[in-house]
């Protein structure tokens, strides 16, 4: 287990770290349009739908039996709905409703995403726990893509209530490295009791789903209109298909 949790620990910070990366715009320009912002966010939404539904599920119902899997989605999502309800005022909004909020929202929206992120940490621990081949790696490096619009996310409302973007890019590579968290919790779970493994995978799945149904792609849409957002999702799932095939894996 030390093995597996020490290469996911590394691989997960890496992916975590790369949110700071989303920000490294902000050094140069002082806001990103709001059709691209938008465009990013569908796309975030489509990467965490294909990891869940291409990724997690499939290996869950494999292992797993058709109770454990279920009942794994139905409390990943309630998890969240719970978090949202125990931090009411940590409801992150990506895009419309704080396109300009305060200082303290905008500090309370980077929290709230590092938040969101433990589930993506949770993912990946649990890929590395998985012990096949390239399952890992392969969730990782869609995190990482996924991370990049997060991270702007995090920097953008900072930035515009004048936090240095310095600053802007530390806090938004502060938030993706919560994701350490979730993916020490998956690993060590999955490692002391073998049962969960099905169970973590589907309830990381439906925590997922549900961040991406309730947040990112509503948000996507309520920032710009048109089509772009969809084609951003549709890329996010082409991404994660294509990403199956580098690695060696069926999906
Ligand atoms: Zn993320």
């Amino acid at each position: 287990m030390t093995d597996v949790l020490i290469r996911a620990v590394v691989a997960t910070a890496a992916a975590g770290i790369v949110s700071g990366l989303g920000a490294l715009p902000l050094l140069f320009i002082p806001d990103v349009p709001a059709r691209i912002y938008s465009t990013l966010l569908g796309f975030s939404g489509g990467v965490m739908l294909g990891m869940a539904t291409l990724v997690l599920l499939p290996r869950a119902a494999d292992e797993g039996s058709a109770a454990a899997v279920l009942s794994g989605v139905v409390a990943g999502a309630v998890f969240v709905l719970l978090m949202e309800w125990a931090l009411p005022h940590l409801e992150p909004h990506f895009g419309a409703h704080s396109f300009d909020p305060g200082l303290r929202d905008a500090l309370l929206l980077a929290v709230a995403i590092a938040i969101h992120n433990v589930p993506e940490g949770l993912a990946m621990g649990l890929g590395y726990a998985t012990g096949e081949e390239g399952v890992g790696p392969k969730l990782v490096v869609a995190v990482a893509f996924q991370n990049i619009p997060e991270g702007l996310a995090v920097a953008l409302p900072l930035r515009r209530n004048g936090v240095r973007p310095i600053g802007a890019v530390a806090f938004a590579a502060l938030s993706g490295l919560t994701e350490v968290i979730g993916a020490t919790v998956g690993v060590v779970c999955a490692g002391l009791i073998d049962a969960l493994l099905p169970f973590g995978l589907a309830f990381a799945a439906g925590a997922l789903i549900y961040v991406m149904a309730d947040q990112l792609i509503p948000e996507a849409h309520d920032t710009a209109r048109g089509s772009l957002p969809a084609w951003g999702t549709t890329t996010g799932i082409l991404l994660v298909l294509a990403l199956g095939w580098i690695f060696g894996l069926s999906l």
